[in-house]
């Protein structure tokens, strides 16, 4: 299955857990829950291609599920790699770390 199918499942809340490892090989992220702040919802650390998702611990589902997607678009749209300036739509959001 292509990734942007496999991130439509993980939006309809609906994946199953070998969708969800096949999404995570093919865009080579895992996901840690952190207490950061209260203003932060998640971030993402991108090291030589290897992606690390921090999603803030006390979110509610809606908000830990739009968080976890907002950060696995930034991997598959390869905004680290593009050295994009992601702060124009990172209100919530904490910046991107990216590392070249
Ligand atoms: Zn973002």
């Amino acid at each position: 299955m292509n990734c942007k199918k496999l991130i439509s499942k993980v939006e309809s809340g609906i994946i199953t857990y070998n969708e969800w490892t096949e999404l995570r090989k093919e865009l080579n992220f895992n996901v840690v829950r952190i207490n950061v702040s209260p203003v932060v919802m998640g971030f993402t650390i991108c090291k030589k291609n290897s992606n690390l998702i921090f999603i803030e611990s006390d979110l509610s589902y809606e908000a830990e599920k739009e968080t976890l997607i907002h950060e696995i678009l930034h991997i598959y749209n390869k905004d680290f790699q593009k050295g994009k300036c992601l702060k124009s739509k990172e209100y919530l959001y904490s910046n991107p770390i990216s590392c070249k």
